[in-house]
């Protein structure tokens, strides 16, 4: 059987038919050269945006379920224009559904992790030579309803497939070259990285490199499974291959990133004993809630504050789960800060290098950036300051660790 390949095509590269026409000649080159390539695509342009719009217009708090049903339709268009557009070249191809293409998953509407793939259906497809388009993003729960992902959730349904499937490689493809030192659209100078190692990958990721979904990366991690971020609009570069790599003892930071999709959360004057912690934050696990960093101070009189933060479109939901705590342990308030970023830096073994993290704060103390919190991993450190201030931090924590000579 010929070498499966997996392509996967975000919203950008086939968001007209203009788009939709260019890949398809990209995927036959594919077929041509003998692979047997399964396509992934996610839904046309923003067109998940306009769904959820439209979901908003008829009431701000639509259940999950319905909302899967809505969302999952932007990515049925893609893909049976995909197909159409194969076909009208004179090759076999087919679109299937995460359901036609036996994606189980979890129970979890709007954020679900897949279980397994039923391999049948799509290995059918592919004996009988066909292209196999395959709409990412979503899936079917034990209940046999639609699920998705989370919002970016395509790469992680094209890993998933790449990995069941036994792929040689999977290509994610978007509208910029590759990963970069830091978002190029507000660091000029960034540099476009040639490889990346996928635990560094999967901290920019997860830190506002919007560019690949975290979970794909950290599936891609598990099964080690070679991925290869590049540009449909630019096929001529190779773009940035993700990977296992090799580290000398030298730490080095590799990118910046920025995220100001988050809100602070402070509790304040809770009391200090045994149990309160757990108390809040079991009841914010029932909700599901991504938790960032946590924050603990004593302050006097047996009184701490808590703080912590969430993505911006989870405060919502926990807004009154945190209110009845407040109550509930005669908290004195809820705080809430919106106008807040995390800026990150990230590289192997970077908090073993003292000066990195020196280096980090005093770049901020000379621009006279207040640092808020601050959290490390060996692999990172993260200060959320004020949002006002975030690019221009961007740009000159780039700068001071001189990232655009890194290759
Ligand atoms: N269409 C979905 C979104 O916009 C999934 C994806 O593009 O990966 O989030
Ligand atoms: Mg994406």
């Amino acid at each position: 059987m010929n070498q499966i390949i997996i392509q996967k095509y975000g919203g950008s590269s086939v968001a007209n038919t203009e788009r939709i026409q260019h890949v398809t000649s990209h995927i036959i080159e594919q077929k041509k050269k003998g692979f047997s390539p399964v396509v992934v695509v996610s839904a046309m342009g923003d067109s998940t945006d306009h769904l959820i719009e439209l979901a908003k217009s008829i009431t701000p708090n639509p259940s999950s379920r319905e909302m899967d049903m809505l969302l999952s339709t932007g990515e049925q268009i893609s893909i049976s224009l995909l197909a159409m557009a194969i076909e009208s070249k004179g090759y076999k191809a087919i679109s299937l559904t995460g359901y036609q293409c036996g994606i189980q998953t979890d129970p979890i509407y709007s954020k679900a992790k897949i279980n397994e793939i039923n391999t049948e259906r799509i290995m059918a497809e592919i004996n009988a030579d066909k292209i196999v388009i395959v709409a990412g993003f979503q899936g079917i729960n034990s209940n046999g309803d639609i699920t998705t992902l989370g919002r970016g959730g395509s790469d992680t349904t094209a890993v998933a497939l790449a990995v069941a499937l036994n792929a040689e490689l999977c290509e994610i493809y978007t509208d910029v070259k590759g990963i970069y030192t830091a978002d190029p659209r507000v660091v000029k100078d960034a540099a476009l990285m040639q490889s990346i190692s996928y635990d560094e990958m999967l901290e920019l990721a997860k830190l506002g490199a919007k560019v690949m979904h975290p979970r794909s990366v950290e599936l891609a991690r598990k099964n080690n499974m070679k991925l290869v971020v590049r540009s449909s609009f630019e096929l001529d570069h190779h773009g940035t291959i993700i990977k296992e790599v090799k580290q000398m003892e030298k730490a080095q930071v590799r990118g910046v990133t920025l995220d100001d999709n988050i809100v602070r959360l402070t509790v304040s004057n809770v009391p200090d004993k045994p149990g309160i912690a757990y108390k809040m934050f079991s009841a914010l696990a029932a909700q599901n809630v991504h938790i960032d960093m946590i924050i603990q101070n004593l302050n006097h009189d047996d009184l701490n504050d808590i703080s912590f933060t969430i993505p911006k479109d989870e405060l919502y939901n926990v807004k009154p789960t945190i209110d009845a705590f407040v109550q509930e342990v005669n908290a004195s308030e809820l705080l809430i800060r919106t106008d807040v970023a995390k800026l990150s830096i990230v590289g192997t073994g970077i908090t073993s290098d003292a000066t990195i993290a020196s280096g980090l704060f005093g770049a901020l103390y000379q621009l006279g950036i207040n640092i808020e919190m601050i959290s490390t991993s060996e692999i990172k450190i993260s200060c959320i300051i004020d949002e006002k201030q975030a690019n221009e931090a961007l740009s000159e924590i780039h700068n001071f660790f001189q990232l655009n000579k890194v290759l």
